[in-house]
């Protein structure tokens, strides 16, 4: 049987994967292989959050590929040399993997086609983590779209594609040969202690994140358009670390949301394919305009003046700002290693807006602590809520105005902040606090919200 390699990257799984299709169908007997790049330059290396994912959906991917007596080879180093010495050892006629496209996942794949082409070793590329790629949607004048709505109208006629379809019992694994190794390497899980609590909120593997989609569907899209915003409430899929490291496709995920659309939920439909969309479109504008993962979008921002204050930095990562809604959000993210979408948006504008921290830092930290880091919606995410991007309307979130909406009775911050147990949701979203008023040890503001409202605003104003 002929054999060809299966380079694994951001689409950790078995079904829905293109790669292994096209191997199916040609009856190929694949190697299935990860690579741990230790040797670029890339300051995005995944963080620590996001490495402990990793380590764990690697090593559930391994036990199902066992199962089908294969072997998983987790390699560490330069992909380029590893791949075509693995292709040699093994004698494959070919190497497929799925496409990246951030500046760094696009360098690697190069370094990769380049080096088996001068070893003669056929390669072929496939779309394994969007509906659509960045340069199938584009405008009139064969740019980028600049606005999410336009993009959508436009994107919204790839989601009918679907993916080609093949029997699991039909997926052939090579016994492995050569230099390979199936044992994780240790760079990629940095034990902390924080990590070892993840445990407890995620299940991590290909069939775990199926079964998120299912009670999305079951339990989640009818009221997905009001309970999305509602960050108490078990309300949105979670799916967006499987997503991430594409334990699940987007393709299988659109499919069976649209098979699901009745009268019932179709609000919830069309809203949870737009947030859809929404990463769709951050992957477009990371293709188009690589610097969004550290430049403003928008150059008029580049000249907002920020103060970074490492103490307020800190109060803010320890989710101590003494601003409830603030600090619950950030204390979730310490917990779980995730944060509802209400929370980011609203702690993004806090740090950018009333601490005046530059957004980048922010953006790190998410990057270290959140198990679905993305480099497409963080980046997204950030230059939104810091108004640097192609959105630039200039919005300041009122935390006590946030939670009085979106967590009127208290039980997120209560959730997350135990020392305001006692406390009623009006208590706790008071527009005005008096002294002491959530108690002796839940701490003051860290500034004064309506002061560094103000300042923001007049700095923007300025520009
Ligand atoms: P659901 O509401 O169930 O949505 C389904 C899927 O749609 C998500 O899994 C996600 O893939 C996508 N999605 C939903 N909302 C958005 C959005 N606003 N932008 C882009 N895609 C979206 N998302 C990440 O996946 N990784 C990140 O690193 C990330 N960083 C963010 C940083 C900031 C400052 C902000 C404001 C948002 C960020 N987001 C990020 C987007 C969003 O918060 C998460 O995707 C969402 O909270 C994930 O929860 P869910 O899977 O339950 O979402």
């Amino acid at each position: 049987m002929e054999r060809v390699i299966v380079w694994f990257r951001k689409d950790l799984r078995l079904s829905d994967n293109p790669c292994i299709a096209e191997a199916v169908h040609l009856d190929f007997a694949i190697v299935p292989v990860f690579v741990w790049n230790n040797s670029q330059n890339d300051p995005w290396v995944p963080g620590a959050a996001s490495r402990w994912w990793l380590h764990k959906a690697l090593g559930s991917l391994g036990d199902t590929i066992r199962h089908k007596s294969g072997e998983l080879q987790v390699l560490e180093g330069e992909p380029s040399t590893l791949l075509t010495k693995l292709a040699q050892d093994n004698q494959c006629s070919a190497l497929y993997f799925g496409r990246q496209y951030d500046p760094y996942g696009i360098a690697e794949q190069e370094k990769v086609q380049s080096a088996l082409k001068n070893a003669n070793i056929p390669w072929k590329s496939f779309n394994t983590h969007l509906v659509a790629e960045p340069w199938e949607n584009l405008q009139e004048n064969g740019k980028g779209y600049q606005v999410f709505t336009r993009f959508w109208k436009q994107c919204r006629k790839y989601l009918t594609r679907t993916p080609t379809p093949y029997a699991d019992s039909k997926i052939r694994f090579a016994p492995p040969q050569g230099s390979g190794s199936s044992r994780l390497p240790p760079a990629i899980f940095l034990s902390q202690h924080w990590q070892q609590k993840l445990c407890a909120h995620w299940k991590i593997s290909e069939q775990a994140g199926l079964d998120k989609l299912g009670n999305t569907i079951g339990s989640i899209l009818k009221s997905y358009r009001y309970k999305r915003n509602r960050p108490a409430q078990s309300g949105t899929s979670r799916l967006s670390p499987y997503l991430a490291w594409g334990l699940v496709s987007p393709q299988r995920v659109v499919q069976e949301i649209l098979a699901a659309k009745d009268e019932e939920n179709r609000d919830g439909v069309s809203k949870f394919l737009a947030e859809l969309g929404w990463r769709e479109f951050a992957y477009h504008l990371l293709y188009h305009q690589p610097q969004i993962t550290s430049s403003p979008l928008n150059p008029r921002f580049a000249n907002f003046p920020t103060q970074f204050d490492p103490e307020l930095f800190e109060k803010w990562k320890a989710g101590q700002t003494g601003y409830p809604m603030v600090d619950a959000g950030m204390r979730e993210l310490w917990e779980t290693g995730w944060m509802h979408n209400r929370a980011r948006m609203l702690v993004a504008s806090f740090l950018v807006k009333n601490l005046l921290i530059p957004w980048q830092e922010g953006a790190k930290w998410f990057w270290d602590t959140l198990v679905d880091a993305d480099l497409a919606n963080n980046s997204a995410g950030w230059q939104w809520s810091a108004s640097s991007g192609v959105d630039y309307r200039f919005r300041v979130f009122n935390p006590a105005l946030q939670g009085a909406k979106f967590d009127a009775k208290g039980e997120y911050a209560r959730k997350w902040l135990p020392g305001l147990s006692a406390f009623s949701g009006s208590q706790i979203h008071a527009q005005k606090r008096e002294d002491n008023q959530l108690g002796e040890s839940y701490p003051p503001p860290c500034v004064d919200y309506h002061g560094a409202r103000k300042r923001a605003l007049e700095l923007f104003k300025a520009l």
